[in-house]
C-alpha cells in the first residue's frame, strides 16, 4: 500500500514510529505537511497537489493533525476522503473532537459516564455556575485549551468567582467541571484502535500537581484497566466516531470519568508505559480496510 501520513514534522517521535510500522509491513510510506497540500475542487475530480506534483494512488492517509491547524488540516482530510482514500480518523470526528462542548455532549448522549459539567454565555449568575458542579473546590478550563493549558483549580468561590469573570472579561469561555478529588492527580489513557484498547497508562501529575499532563511533568507506568474502564473508552471512541483516540479518564468513586477523547494521542508516552508496538496496531487497522 502507499501511506500517506499528515504531519507537520516528520522528526516526530509519533511520526517517525508510524513511518516504521509502515515500511517494515512492506508499505511505501510519505510524510505529508498537510499546511502545504494545494485542494483543487473541480467537478467529479478532487485532487492535492503537493510539493510539485499530485498524489495519487494513495490507499490511506493517518492524520496527525495538530489542534491549533484543525481547520486547514480537516480539509485536506475531507479532501483525500472525496478522492475515496480511507482515513484512520474521518474529518467529521477530528471537527468533533476539537470541540470540548460538542464532545462532551455526544459523549453524555451515549451514556458515557462524566465529570459534571457546565457551560454559559458569559453569564453574570456565576454563583449558579459554581453551585451547579458542586461548589468549590472545583476546576475551570478554557475552551481552547490543550496539554493542560488554561485548566485550573480554584480552591474556594471567591477564587472561582473572580477566574471565571477574568476569563469572561477577556471573552475567553470557560467550562466549570466538578472536580475528581479522588482522582489523586492522576487520569488514565486508554489508546483504542478499531474498537480495542491496544494500550493504557496510569498519568500521574507531579508533586503538588493536580494536572497528570506528560507536558506539565506528569509519569506514565503500566496500567490493567478494570472491564468498566476498557467498555467506557471504547464506548467513548465510538460514540465520537474514531478509529484511533486516545481516552482521558479519573478514577472516581463512582467509577470511570471520561475527560477528553484525543484524535491524535500521542505514541511516545504510551508505547513507553506499555512495551506495545501501537504503531503496528495503527498500520493493521488501516490494512484491514483498504
Ligand atoms: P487538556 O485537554 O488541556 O489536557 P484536561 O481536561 O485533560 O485538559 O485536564 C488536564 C488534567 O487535569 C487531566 O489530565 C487531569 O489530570 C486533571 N483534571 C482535569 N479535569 C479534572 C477534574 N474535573 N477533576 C480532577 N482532575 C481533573
Ligand atoms: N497530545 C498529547 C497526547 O494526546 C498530549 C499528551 C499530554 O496529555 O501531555 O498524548
Amino acid at each position: 500500500m502507499k501511506l500517506v501520513i499528515l504531519s507537520r514534522n516528520p522528526k516526530l517521535y509519533s511520526t517517525q514510529r508510524l513511518v516504521e510500522a509502515g515500511e517494515k509491513r512492506g508499505h511505501e510510506v510519505l510524510v505529508v505537511d498537510h499546511l502545504k497540500c494545494i485542494i483543487e475542487i473541480e467537478k467529479k475530480n478532487p485532487k492535492i497537489f503537493y510539493k510539485g506534483a499530485y498524489l495519487d494512488d494513495i490507499d490511506a492517509v493517518i492524520p496527525r493533525i495538530g489542534a491549533s491547524v484543525t481547520f486547514y488540516g480537516t480539509s485536506v482530510v475531507r479532501q483525500f476522503e472525496m478522492m475515496k482514500v480511507f482515513t484512520a480518523v474521518e474529518s467529521q470526528a477530528l471537527v468533533r473532537s476539537r470541540d470540548k462542548l460538542r464532545s462532551l455532549q455526544v459523549l453524555a448522549r451515549a451514556g458515557v459516564g462524566l465529570p459534571r459539567t457546565v457551560f454559559t454565555n458569559y453569564t453574570k449568575d456565576v454563583h449558579h455556575v459554581i453551585e451547579s458542579v458542586g461548589g468549590a473546590p472545583l476546576v475551570l478550563k478554557l475552551l481552547e485549551g490543550t496539554q493542560g493549558l488554561g485548566v485550573v483549580l480554584a480552591e474556594t468561590k471567591n477564587a472561582a468567582t473572580s477566574v471565571i469573570e477574568a476569563f469572561n472579561g477577556l471573552k475567553a469561555r470557560v467550562i466549570a467541571q466538578e472536580f475528581i478529588k479522588e482522582a489523586g492527580g492522576a487520569d488514565i489513557r486508554a489508546f483504542v484502535v478499531d474498537g480495542v484498547v491496544v494500550g493504557a497508562m496510569r498519568r500521574q501529575g507531579k508533586e503538588g500537581e493536580f494536572r497528570s499532563n506528560l507536558h506539565r511533568g506528569g509519569s506514565a507506568t503500566l496500567i490493567q484497566l478494570s472491564d468498566e474502564e476498557e467498555n467506557t473508552a471504547l464506548k467513548a471512541a465510538k460514540a465520537m466516531g474514531l478509529g484511533v483516540a486516545g481516552v482521558d479518564m479519573l478514577q472516581a468513586s463512582s467509577g470511570p470519568l471520561v475527560l477528553e477523547v484525543n484524535s491524535s494521542p500521542g505514541l511516545e508516552g504510551i508505547e513507553e508505559a506499555t512495551g506495545k508496538d501501537v504503531a503496528k496496531e495503527i498500520i493493521r487497522y488501516i490494512e484491514r480496510n483498504v
